[in-house]
């Protein structure tokens, strides 16, 4: 059993935080120049641990080090299955020491301890899931004639950046660090800055179950100069990022030189389409459930709220007052629904989506305000508007944060207009009691994820992605393997087929 089946108190001050060091070539180390910089804790702004500040250096060291795990070392060269047994190894250990996991997360992103008590368990199973998938992989055969037979491998590629946001650090991270390794590359990962804890802690248990040196590799730093330095590298041959669709593009330019393969999963302004005819309570609580997890910083947030005329002002009053009711508190207190944003600075801006919202024709209908006696740390209160017009800024632009965007339509033709009306398209959710419409408008959507009748519950099987500005290719599944894979095609003749002879004089 794990530790959080037996152990469930945790607080702040019981959370053990260990060094943060770079983990290189099976060693943890200081960065080259030694700088260092500072985690804060969402909940009360204070510091929480130095961290060592990754420089061009310390990425050439990690690639380096990946670079020779890959040409030189055992790991690519391991048959599928022995690959697995090393990723079956790393879940057991995340599941040994899922409380660590949880209280570094809680401390470092302010994520409500309820919601974070299963991710532990769900980066352990992204281990063993793609542990078994890389053993069922399989190429495809054809017969061409009884003068060739083609057939099609999957190859392991080289030396894998993988660059990770702030809002669900371990479980995002597994979902590339896992199929990354089972595919047979090396890979060397950049966390985001402001939520270094877990990557620390989890170079710390690879290291305890032994994974031969340079498979796997961390440099902490900043984007701009880590994670510019580790996408322009030469040796790395693909990155797969998960952040804003901004730092996407900058990514693509900075590695065109030397034309690296990407998989981007960006950002999100993801409509949740409800329609008169749903089950009105189960609508309501996928609504403020998809909106108000994980403090509204999730990319397959569902923030704009699109309901039908007739049931409008019922149901997002309903939605409202439930929002008015959510517990917000320190992330630690089981009770807590709702805990305290990432860090000042985007604190500020989600407030700043808050303040100008009315200025352009919104109507705030719950929150909007600091909880009382909250002043110190990052907390907001669950905030709805309603009559928000789709050039507005909070339906145009990701807030990442607790706020939601409501607005009426007429009829599907409507509601599928408003759901494509923005530059993204991540996910999408519907809200109906009519088969039909629901496929119908689930396929008009344009965006790479639908869930109808549900909030956002994925299988681990299923391809995770966006369309537009929200992402490129898809991961999960055997679909993370299109991507952490080259598929070799080989053509072998098992006969004598013409071969033309030019330069013999004869006809070719
Ligand atoms: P971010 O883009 O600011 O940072 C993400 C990572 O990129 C960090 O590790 C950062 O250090 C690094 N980075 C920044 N600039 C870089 C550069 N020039 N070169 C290389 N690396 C660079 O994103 P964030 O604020 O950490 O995370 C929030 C965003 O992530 C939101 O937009 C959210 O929707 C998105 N997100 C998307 C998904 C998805 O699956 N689509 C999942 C989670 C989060």
């Amino acid at each position: 059993m794990s530790q959080l089946g037996t152990k469930t108190a945790l607080d702040a001050s019981s959370v053990e935080i260990g060094r943060q060091l770079h983990y290189i070539d099976g060693e943890f180390r200081a960065g080259a120049d030694g700088t260092t910089f500072t985690t804060t804790n969402p909940a009360t702004g204070a510091p929480i641990a130095e961290c060592a500040e990754g420089t061009e250096e310390d990425v050439a060291l990690a690639v380096a080090a990946a670079k020779r795990a890959f040409e030189d070392g055992p790991w690519p060269r391991m048959s599928a299955a022995e690959r697995a047994g090393w990723l079956r190894r790393i879940a057991d250990a995340i599941r040994e020491h899922a409380l660590d996991f949880v209280g570094l997360e809680v401390l470092d992103i302010g994520m409500p301890i309820r919601q974070m008590r299963l991710q532990a368990d769900r980066a352990a199973r992204n281990f063993d899931y793609f542990a078994d998938v890389i053993v069922e992989l399989d190429g495809r055969a054809h017969e061409v004639g009884s003068e060739f037979l083609n057939y099609s491998r999957h190859k392991s590629i080289g030396v894998a950046g993988l660059i990770t946001p702030w809002n669900s650090p371990l479980m995002l991270a597994s979902w590339k660090i896992a199929p990354c390794l089972a595919a047979g590359n090396t890979a060397v990962l950049k966390p985001a800055e402001w939520s270094p804890l877990t990557a620390s802690r989890f170079a710390e248990l690879v290291d305890d179950v032994g994974l031969p040196a340079g498979v796997f590799n961390v440099v902490h730093g900043f984007g701009e100069r880590a994670g510019a330095a580790l996408v322009a590298h030469p040796d790395v041959r693909l990155v797969s990022f998960t952040g804003e669709t901004t730092t996407g593009a900058h990514i693509i330019a900075n590695g065109a030189k030397t034309l690296t393969r990407y998989s981007f999963e960006l950002g999100g302004k993801s409509p949740v389409v409800v329609f008169d005819d749903c089950d009105f309570e189960r609508a309501v609580d996928g609504v403020v459930y998809q909106i108000f997890t994980l403090n509204g910083q999730r990319c397959t947030a569902g923030s704009r709220l699109l309901v039908q005329d007739s049931i409008y002002d019922d149901f997002v009053a309903a939605v409202a007052a439930r929002a008015r009711s959510i517990r917000v508190g320190d992330p630690f207190d089981p009770r807590t629904e709702l805990g305290p944003l990432i860090r000042a600075e985007h604190y500020e801006r989600v407030r700043e989506f808050v303040a100008g919202a009315p200025g352009e024709g919104a109507t705030l209908l719950a929150g909007g305000t600091v909880p009382e006696g909250m002043e110190r740390g990052n907390f907001l209160n669950a905030t709805v508007f309603g009559g928000v017009r789709a050039d507005s800024r909070i339906f145009q632009e990701e807030v990442f944060g607790p706020v939601l965007a409501s607005t009426r339509f007429t009829d599907e033709a409507d509601a599928v207009r408003l759901a494509n009306a923005t530059r993204y398209g991540l996910a999408a959710y519907v809200w109906t009691q009519n088969g039909p419409r629901g496929h119908r408008v689930a396929h008009a959507i344009d965006s790479g994820m639908v869930w109808v009748n549900s909030q956002n519950v994925r299988d681990l099987a299923m391809p995770f992605g966006g369309s537009k500005a929200s992402g490129i290719g898809r991961e999960g599944g055997h679909y993370s393997f299109e991507f952490f894979c080259d598929l070799q095609s080989v053509h072998y003749a098992l006969g004598e087929h013409r071969i033309p002879q030019l330069g013999s004089g004869g006809e070719t």
